[in-house]
């Protein structure tokens, strides 16, 4: 199996890679992305130590480019797991194409926020702010489009704003630090840029919208409204603590087309005191996981993954074994 993993959870990445591929029996080379590999080379060195004979996970650093796509089209690996983005995602099916390979791809999102009008605001407005917030939105599956109950909007708004502005930015070492910097400085310069694109295509920031003053790469976390479906920062996945906020004046078919309305399919929130509600617009959203009255809840027994162009298949659950078995049906003349 080639797995080819991103730096958002360094760790976290390589134990949702490993563990389903070593339950099923397979032998792993794992490339780790280049800003982030010293978690999996040291979870290589505890396997070590704990007896997985030689061989059975290699781990692998290196450039995307030249590790990773020799990797993507080894003809000695049968399957390729991927998470990234969208784009590298497509570059893994074409390599994998020559040989059939097996491929599953976890990738990016944009993934709707809903607040209905009968939501509890104590518990959505902080749940908002860490849908897109944790880990300074460098999450696929972030909260990244949040849509507001009309009446609520303004209430929202000054509360998610709130949260965001009181959110501590410093050293990823110093303990009492909330949100340290973006991952590299590439990464800082991409999410400014939409910052940017944002500001230009008339979205207003409430706060936030720029990067930090002073060394490092912080990016203050952002909150936008006077935002239109079509602009660059509704539509594209930013990969940073930034997030649009744009009123509905009722949770019907416009709301549904508007949440929907995105080439990703990962996940999705909904807010709301009516549980009838909720699944019926659960249901209507397409998205690989729904969460109701919370945000980025995981748990080992429930799949996760994309509709459309958030990916192929599912991780976790009983699901992910699937990724890596081959069903064979033996028929013996008696
Ligand atoms: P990326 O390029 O998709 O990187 C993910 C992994 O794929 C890394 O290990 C990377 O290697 C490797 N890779 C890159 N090009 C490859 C190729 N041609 N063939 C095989 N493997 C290749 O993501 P990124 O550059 O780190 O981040 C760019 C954007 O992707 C982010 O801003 C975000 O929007 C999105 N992203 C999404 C997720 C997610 O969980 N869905 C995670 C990370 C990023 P190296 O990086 O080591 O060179
Ligand atoms: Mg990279």
């Amino acid at each position: 199996m080639g797995q080819i993993i991103p730096w958002n959870f360094p760790l976290l990445m390589a134990a949702w890679k490993l563990a389903p591929a070593l339950a099923t029996g397979c032998t792993v080379v794992l490339k780790v992305a280049e800003e982030t590999p010293l978690t999996a080379l040291r979870l290589g060195e505890i396997l070590q130590e704990a007896g997985l004979p030689p061989g059975v996970v290699n781990i692998v650093t290196g450039f995307g480019e030249t590790a990773g796509a020799a990797l993507a089209a080894h003809p000695g690996v049968d399957k390729v797991a991927f998470t990234g983005s969208t784009e590298v995602g497509r570059l893994i099916v074409q390599a994998a194409a020559r040989d059939l390979k097996h491929v599953s791809l976890e990738l990016g999102g944009k993934s709707p926020n809903i607040i209905l009008e009968d939501a509890d605001l104590d518990v959505a407005i902080p749940g908002a702010a860490s849908a897109i917030f944790f880990n300074h939105g460098q999450c696929c599956c972030a909260g990244s489009r949040l849509y507001v109950h009309e009446r609520l909007f303004d209430k929202v708004v000054a509360g998610v704003s709130d949260q965001a502005k009181a959110i501590k930015l410093g050293s990823g070492l110093d303990p009492a630090t909330q949100m340290g910097p973006m991952v590299s400085e590439t990464q800082r310069d991409r999410v400014c840029s939409y910052l940017e694109f944002g500001k230009k295509e008339g979205a207003r920031a409430v706060t936030g919208g720029k990067a930090r003053e002073g060394s490092g790469y912080f990016v203050e976390p952002t909150v936008f409204v006077d935002t239109k479906p079509g602009m660059k920062i509704v539509k594209e996945e930013i990969f940073g603590p930034v997030v649009t906020v744009t009123p509905f004046a009722e949770a019907g078919d416009a709301l549904v087309h508007e949440a929907n309305d995105t080439i990703y399919g990962l996940a999705a929130g909904i807010w709301t005191r009516d549980v009838s509600k909720a699944h019926a617009l659960a249901a209507r959203l397409k998205a690989g996981t729904v969460w109701i009255n919370c945000y980025n809840i995981f748990d080992a027994a429930l799949p996760f993954g994309g509709y459309k162009q958030s990916g192929w298949g599912r991780e976790m659950g009983e699901a992910v074994l699937d990724n890596y078995l081959a069903t064979k049906a033996v028929t013996i003349s008696l």
